[in-house]
């Protein structure tokens, strides 16, 4: 088994879920007390979230790729950011390391595939839902085509995600808010949902909406767990198996 090396605390509470699907997923492949072989780097949330803020992106691929650094001379495997934003900076971190970044939106439209989608809806960040670092990867690197809600919608969303969900408060009003954006996201043409925000899940899930949702929480953990598994051992420089 291969060492995951996860990138957390942004914010901590997306990053639990982490730990915990990893290690279920682990325990019922191998059964028996099998866990995870798993180091986590979790960074001040805070001071993410200023850079961020400032548009400071050089500054937090710098401490992120620090951070991947430690992971990797901790013993990691692979680095595993635990947030869909911060893939904004997944250049840097790829360039500080000498071990395989296994991105979160590659899996992603890998399973949306599988289902048989080819356009939908995505939820996350202003700066997942109006850059092209993530965008770009669903699209041409993956062939989707990507909907996003109204600029009031995606201010709406942004503002649950920063001021409720990373500090922990799960608030019914706004859950009808999620319901009502991922409708208008369906009778705009989307056919499935992705939450692209670690955090919504916290919030909403399959149960919630008749409109076919992919949590990337799940989806990455998960892709995380099976390539650690994988008997083939791999390498620096490997690229990665994806779906
Ligand atoms: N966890 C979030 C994400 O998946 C948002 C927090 C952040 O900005 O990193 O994008």
């Amino acid at each position: 088994m291969k060492t995951i090396g996860l990138l957390g605390g942004m914010s901590w509470e997306s990053t639990v879920p982490y730990y915990r699907l990893i290690n279920e997923f682990v325990k019922e492949r191998l059964g028996g007390l099998h866990s995870a072989r798993l180091i986590l780097h979790s960074v001040d949330f805070h001071d993410i979230q200023r850079l961020q803020k400032a548009g400071d992106w050089l500054a937090a691929g710098h401490l992120l790729g620090d951070a991947a650094r430690s992971l990797e001379v901790a013993g990691a495997d692979c680095v595993v950011i635990c947030s869909n934003t911060m893939h904004k900076v997944a250049p840097a971190i790829e360039g500080a390391v000498n071990i395989p970044l296994l991105h979160i939106a590659d899996p992603t439209a890998d399973v949306i595939k599988a289902a048989g989608y080819a356009v939908v809806g995505l939820l996350g960040t202003k700066f997942t839902m109006e850059q092209d670092f993530y965008r770009d990867r669903l699209t041409a690197g993956h062939g989707l085509t990507v909907l996003t809600p109204s600029s009031a919608d995606r201010d709406s969303v942004h503002r649950i995600i920063f001021e409720e969900l990373c500090l922990g408060k799960v608030q019914p009003e706004s859950r009808q808010t999620f319901q009502r954006i991922i409708h208008a996201l369906a009778a705009q043409g989307a056919q499935a949902v992705i939450l692209g925000c670690t955090e919504i899940s916290m919030l909403i899930s399959q149960n919630h909406t008749s409109i076919p949702l992919f949590d990337t929480t799940a989806i990455h953990a998960l892709h995380a767990a099976a390539w650690a598994l994988e008997p083939n051992e791999s390498k620096a420089g490997d690229t990665l198996p994806l779906g």
